[in-house]
């Protein structure tokens, strides 16, 4: 349920109230809004609860959360989320790009597509240290070492670092260097990862598992909420469908409608989602055409010679020209995209 506080509430009324919510047995997330603070009060004592909290002082109504996920829901905090890492900011006006590789090469590798993917424009860079392959066989990553490429391409560019973590056990150490977790198809329902990532205090990138509804994606992005972290982005990355022309369908649709059911950020990847290099830069621009609030996308320095995805990956020139249609998408539409550098003398000057 959720304590809907009256405007002037005072901090103290708050703080009663989230005391009570928790001797009563129930979790309290308090969401402070401009307006007013809502608590969402989550738990299997609602009926106790209500009577007690309903006649506290400060409180306005007491409500029952309809949604079966609670706190990620749009009627517990009908404001927008932005998660915010330092130049990656993600949600509401604000478009997030994260590109890079799908693994982690060499140091060589990542400084150059560090370098090319800052000058295009995106504000975050992609690459996987712990790679989740279909075949024992495949690459499975650099590990640790692939971790201490992407500090080191940090270091040099200031983009923040999204790399996956692929077990409960490596999350202090994958938190350790990356600035953004993200938790991949595959382990959208590994329920006890979804906790330790919630628990790590660092944001975290939710994809979609290809065959899971939207309101599982919501209910796994619940179980890092519930961890007590707000910082989730939700990713739609494709579904398994009969259609074998491209690798998944990327269902695009899911934009408008996570959009109006919750408050937490939605990116597209384009690479995944399509799995062919010639598709991305429409695709692209299509998700920021439906409202999405930033896109992961693949670049490699030699898409050809890549040891994870190449084919669906861009050449730095590819995810140049990517970015020159999608900012006239995003102008379009009036979303922006936070630049590293500072703006030109002349842009300046101007205003
Ligand atoms: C990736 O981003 O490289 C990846 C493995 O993605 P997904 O989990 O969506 O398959
Ligand atoms: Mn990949």
């Amino acid at each position: 349920m959720i304590v809907v506080m009256k405007p002037d509430a005072t901090p103290e009324q708050i703080q009663h109230v989230i005391q009570l919510v928790q001797q009563l047995g129930m979790k309290a997330h308090p969401i402070y809004g401009t307006e007013r603070t809502v608590i969402a009060a989550i738990g299997s004592k609602r009926d106790e609860c209500r009577q007690s909290v309903a006649s506290s002082p400060g409180v306005d109504s007491v409500v029952p959360i309809l949604a079966p996920y609670k706190i990620a829901s749009l009627e517990v905090k009908p404001e927008r989320t932005v998660v915010r890492v330092g130049p990656l900011w993600v949600g509401n006006s604000h478009l997030g790009i994260i590109a890079g590789p799908c693994s982690v090469e060499s140091e060589e590798q990542m400084l150059a597509t560090a370098r090319a993917v800052k000058a295009a424009g995106a504000t975050a860079l992609r690459g996987g240290a712990f790679k989740p392959r279909t075949s024992p066989y495949s690459f499975q990553g650099l590990k640790e070492d692939g971790l201490k490429i992407l500090a080191v391409a940090r270091a040099e560019t200031g983009l923040p670092i999204v790399t996956e973590v692929l077990t409960p056990s490596d999350v202090e150490l994958v938190a350790s260097y990356a600035d953004v977790l993200q938790i991949g198809a595959r382990n959208m329902q590994n329920y006890r990862l979804l906790e330790e990532a919630g628990a790590s205090g660092k944001p975290v990138l939710l994809k979609r598992n290809p065959a899971a509804t939207l309101e599982e994606l919501l209910l796994a992005a619940e179980y890092i909420l519930n961890a007590g972290n707000q910082n989730v982005i939700l990713c739609e990355r494709g579904i398994r469908t009969f259609e074998n022309h491209t690798r998944y369908t990327l269902s695009l649709s899911s934009v408008p409608w996570l959009h109006q059911h919750t408050h937490l950020p939605v990116i597209v990847d384009p690479s995944h989602g399509t799995g062919h290099t010639a598709l991305v830069a429409q695709m692209a621009a299509a998700a920021v055409a439906a409202g999405a609030d930033g896109l992961i996308i693949e670049v490699h320095p030699n898409p050809e010679t890549a040891l994870s995805d190449g084919f669906q990956s861009l050449s730095f020139k590819q995810f140049a020209e990517t970015m020159a249609l999608v900012r006239r998408v995003a102008k379009a539409i009036g979303k922006q995209i936070n630049t590293l550098e500072p703006e030109p003398a002349e842009a300046l000057s101007e205003v």
